[in-house]
């Protein structure tokens, strides 16, 4: 469907904004002039916080709610965005940052099919399923990116469902591309490698052994922050990487190369 918006304010919806690198991807796109709106999935409180971080940059934001495990609620939340628009005096927005995630730390050993159930859910038949609902609400011209992991490349011992979820979209993110290029959207994918947020239990961040051990796999030197990730994020969505299409950007400071 062909779309452009009435407005002259950017907007991005970020998926998981209330934490970690969605926050981070919000609060850089705000200080850039884009609108956003934000999802959370249980943590209103955090969410309503970076609203009021972005609008203090200036900017229109508004938080929903989303559990993107739920693929039956997507139709009402397309909805509850069309409603979000109008607030912000728009019909439709520009960006999609298909980023919310959560972890598993199965084996090949015990890892569960309700556990790869989950996983398939979240980390690849939400962004597709998502961005099929939303895609009357996008404006040509518009831009996607979707979140991998450097766990997509490498294998680590824990993460062998994880880490295959991520590869998924990582081929998704080449067939949207594709399929959308008619309408002038770009999709790119980014790959974190280990960030230092609540992921995993924060494992990355508050566990002074693995925090060491990402170090010393890094060729910069130290694990990632979700200031090393946001800004790349938002580079994507800018003019000046509109050509980008279709590629995967480790965003790792050289992790396991
Ligand atoms: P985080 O700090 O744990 O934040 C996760 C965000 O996703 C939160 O906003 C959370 O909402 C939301 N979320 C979680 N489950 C959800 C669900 N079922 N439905 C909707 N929203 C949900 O994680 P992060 O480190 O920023 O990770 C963001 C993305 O980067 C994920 O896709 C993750 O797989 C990927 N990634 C992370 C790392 C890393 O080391 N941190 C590395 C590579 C890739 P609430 O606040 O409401 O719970």
């Amino acid at each position: 469907m062909s779309a452009t918006s009435t407005t002259s304010q950017k907007i991005a919806l970020i998926t998981g904004g209330s934490r970690g690198i969605g926050r981070d991807t919000v609060l850089r796109l705000a200080q850039r002039g884009i609108g956003v709106i934000l999802t959370y999935n249980t943590n209103r409180e955090e969410a309503e916080k970076v609203c009021a971080l972005a609008q203090a940059a200036g900017v229109d934001a508004l938080a929903l709610p989303l559990d993107v495990a739920k693929s039956d609620t997507f139709g009402a939340f397309a909805a509850q965005v069309r409603e979000a628009l109008q607030t912000m005096k728009a019909d439709r927005f520009d960006y999609l940052v298909n980023n919310a995630g959560t972890s598993s730390t199965a084996t090949l050993s015990n890892g569960t099919a309700t556990e790869l159930d989950l996983q398939f859910a979240v980390h690849f038949k939400a962004p597709f399923l998502l961005t099929q609902t939303l895609l009357p609400l996008i404006n040509d011209g518009g831009r996607i990116v979707n979140i991998s992991s450097g766990l997509a490349r490498f294998a680590m011992n824990g993460r062998a469902i994880y880490g295959p979820m991520k590869a998924a979209v990582e081929a998704l993110t080449r067939y949207m591309a594709l399929e959308l290029g008619p309408r002038r959207i770009a999709v790119n994918v980014v790959a974190p490698g280990a960030i230092a947020t609540d992921f995993s239990g924060g494992v990355v961040r508050d566990n002074p052994e693995v925090n060491k051990a990402v170090a010393g796999h890094t060729a910069l030197g130290r694990a990632g922050l979700p200031g090393d990730v946001g800004p790349v994020i938002a580079a994507l969505l800018s003019d000046d990487l509109g050509w980008v299409n279709a590629q995967r950007i480790e965003v790792a400071g050289g992790m396991l190369i």
